[in-house]
């Protein structure tokens, strides 16, 4: 028997996939090695704030997406597939790192709805989800900047015992 649930999550499914970039440049491009390689576009992009949310570019809300309470691992795990695979058609994509529990995944996937970005045909764009800020940062305890800090914190006193 198909719950309700699954049914919505049947739906939107294909709402995701409906919100694939209709005219995806061709994924010719290759992840340069060095700055230098950037092509030109790169150059403008770190002045300009970006003016448009991922939802506004994807056509999906938020809203639509129920909590992650309501759904079962497996229909997370299909939308989360779904999602990802559709954000990448944007050319975008997250710094989630892989260990975190699917449904924190989840909301993160779904949070970038709401967050400006800008859409490139050149270079894949990340999401930053981190925040640098252990106590405040979205991805808690899974998150690498926690290591970060700590070395950072092992750096200065490195630098106090020896000197600069
Ligand atoms: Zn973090």
């Amino acid at each position: 028997m198909l719950t309700s649930m699954e049914a919505y999550v049947t739906h939107l499914l294909s709402d995701i996939l409906e919100a694939e970039r209709p005219d995806q440049p061709t994924l010719n491009y290759v992840y340069p090695e060095f700055v230098e390689d950037f092509p030109e576009e790169y150059d403008r992009w770190p002045e300009n704030d970006p003016l448009y949310t991922f939802g506004y570019y994807c056509g999906l809300k938020q809203e639509v997406f129920p909590p992650a309470h309501m759904l079962s691992s497996l229909q997370m795990e299909r939308l989360c597939y779904a999602f990802s695979k559709m954000m990448f058609t944007w050319n975008l994509d997250t710094d989630i790192p892989d260990d975190v529990p699917l449904s924190k995944k989840y909301q993160l996937l779904v949070s970038t709805l709401d967050m400006k970005t800008e859409v490139n045909n050149t270079i894949l764009t990340t999401f930053e989800l981190c925040s640098y800020d252990p106590p405040s940062c979205p991805l808690g305890e899974y998150c690498t900047c926690k290591e970060f800090i700590q070395d950072d914190a092992l750096e200065n006193i490195d630098d106090y015992l020896h000197g600069e």
